[in-house]
């Protein structure tokens, strides 16, 4: 087991890790459980994804550095209409309502 990366927070964490297990690469979250005193302590550094297979470790950082790379490439992030939950700029809907946001551009 490899700790393959340090997520900003719980969320970015799951979005790291859904890019990696869309890629066959069987990875793990670590620390999410950590983070429930969020508001009080900054929650940074504590959640970490870790590769099962240290051998597919070059292909995890690859995974990574093309989800960063699009992350970069695509618009602000924006505040959803339905909850106002902030959004990163490359989805189309909101994680955590579900409502379409009006300014998605699918740039990609
Ligand atoms: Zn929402």
């Amino acid at each position: 087991m490899l700790k393959i990366y340090d997520a900003a927070n719980h969320i970015d964490a799951q979005l790291v890790l859904d890019e990696l297990l869309g890629a066959d690469i069987e990875a793990v979250m670590k620390g999410q459980f950590l983070s429930s005193g969020a508001g009080e302590l900054p929650p940074t550094g504590m959640v970490t994804l870790w590769v099962v297979d240290e051998s597919q470790e070059a292909k995890a950082k690859d995974v990574i550095i093309d989800l960063e790379s699009r992350r970069q490439s695509c618009g602000p992030a924006q505040d959803c209409t339905g909850c106002g939950e902030t959004v990163e700029g490359n989805f189309a809907c909101c994680w955590n309502c579900g409502t379409m946001l009006p300014n998605y551009s699918k740039s990609f």
